[in-house]
Order: structure tokens, then sequence, then C-alpha cells
């Protein structure tokens, strides 16, 4: 059975910086979660981040992608270089996704950990662009499938059909 490492903050667990969750509704969750497919994670906190904690961006336009190069940081919108505790995240999703045999993933889109079709540019104005975070590049260039909260359903119809 194809098992899927989950963003916890789409199962409605309240870990995201200002302490909300993004419950998402499609019904297919709770049957994936019966099944015992889904492995919730919440990659900032199993780096040690804490509820809440201030908002933060991938620099200069740029994608997790650039980050795991070293070409990019992370910086909160204090200021702090959390690109290090960035990186641990991404590395605890990977150890995680590995050990739990999850061939798939669906993350939160537009967290610098989390996003997958977009992210922000890193001026803390709201600002998307197309890029993904650090998490998802980490999983995606270790042959994990990384889908977003808006692909859910693209995911439900590729298990029907295995
Ligand atoms: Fe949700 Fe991922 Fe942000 Fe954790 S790091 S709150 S799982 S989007």
């Amino acid at each position: 059975m194809d098992r899927i490492l989950i963003s916890s903050c789409l199962l409605g667990q309240k870990v995201r910086y200002n302490g909300t969750s993004k419950l998402d509704h499609h019904s297919v969750l709770q049957v994936w979660q019966q099944e015992g497919r889904l492995v919730p994670l919440c990659p900032e906190l199993a780096a040690g981040f804490q509820v809440p904690r201030p908002a933060a961006e991938i620099a200069q336009g740029k994608s997790g992608d650039d980050v795991l190069l070293g070409k990019a940081k992370i910086i909160e919108e204090t200021g702090r270089d959390v690109t290090e505790l960035y990186q641990e995240a991404a590395r605890q999703a990977l150890i995680l996704a590995q050990r739990e045999n999850c061939q798939y993933a669906i993350l939160t889109d537009g967290s610098p950990s989390c996003g997958v079709r977009f992210i922000y540019d890193g001026n803390f104005a709201g600002n998307r662009h197309s890029g993904r975070g650090i998490t998802t590049a980490l999983l995606e260039k270790n042959g994990i499938r990384v889908l977003s909260e808006a692909e859910i359903e693209i995911l439900r119809q590729t298990l029907s059909e295995e």
C-alpha cells in the first residue's frame, strides 16, 4: 500500500507560524487516514520551531532548490537567518518519509518548507511566484512525488488506478 507524508496543518493541527491550521476537507483524507496511509508531519516543528513563530520566506525570489544548493537563504520577518533550521526541517521530513516508506507527499502550498506550486518572494508583501519550498525540493530529489493540497484529487485518481 502506498503511503503518503502529509503536512500536519492540512489535518487540522494548529502548527502554522501564526497558530492556525489549514484543515483540508477533501473526503479522501479520512479514508486514507483509516487505511493507515497518512504519515503526518510538520517539518518546521520537527526542526525545533515553536508555535507561534515569525513568518519566514525564501529571500530574493529564489526557491527551495536554490536553498539546497546554498544559493539562497530563508529569512524571518524579523531579519533572522533561519536557513540552517529549514534545512534541518527538510532533512527530518526525508528521514520520516523514507522510514515510513512514503512514495507520495501532500504538502501545503505557499510555505518556504512545504510549498509545491508557489512560494512567496521574500519581501513579506504577499507576492507569490512559482517555485517550491525546501522540504518539497529535497523530497522530490529523493524520488518522492509531492503534490499540493489543491492536487489531492489527482492523487486519489492515481491511487485508484493502481
Ligand atoms: Fe504546515 Fe508545513 Fe508550515 Fe508545518 S511547515 S505549518 S506542515 S506548511
